[in-house]
């Protein structure tokens, strides 16, 4: 039997064992734990494919941008409201789009109108807004 803190422990070394790339399968890699816990998103380090060429080397623009550059959407609760620029021009655009009527977003939301196939919505049970979309499992 292990212990809670052990469990822990193991899952976090499961976690920094190295993600594989996706895209051209090299496993092992490394992973910006900073970018992830500002943005919640992956980022593998910068690594090269087995012709030579940069797999997923961000250009410039990606690599100086920090999170003070960014904008937070006040409407989308989680990763998706990240906007990129601290232009208002650029919030106000998103705001049009994504909430015409004023509505909250959660990433649940997003990926339903990704199409996100039902079956995976018994994972999205802590998601705020999951009562909107839990009939289509029952
Ligand atoms: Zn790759
Ligand atoms: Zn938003």
């Amino acid at each position: 039997m292990l212990e809670v803190g052990q469990e822990k422990m193991l899952d976090w070394e499961q976690q920094n064992k190295g993600k594989t790339c996706l895209r051209c399968g090299k496993s092992g890699l490394t992973w910006d734990k900073e970018f992830h816990t500002k943005t919640g998103k992956w980022k593998l380090e910068n690594h090269k494919r087995d012709d030579g060429k940069w797999c997923n080397k961000p250009p410039e623009i990606m690599m100086v941008r920090t999170i003070d550059e960014c904008q937070l959407c006040p409407l989308c609760v989680g990763s998706f409201g990240l906007i990129k620029s601290k232009n208002p021009k650029d919030l106000e655009l998103h705001m049009a789009n994504i909430h015409p009527n004023g509505e909250i977003k959660t990433d649940l939301d997003f990926r339903m109108e990704m199409g996100m196939h039902p079956l995976f919505l018994k994972y999205w049970s802590n998601d705020i807004h999951f009562f909107k979309y839990s009939h289509m499992i029952e």
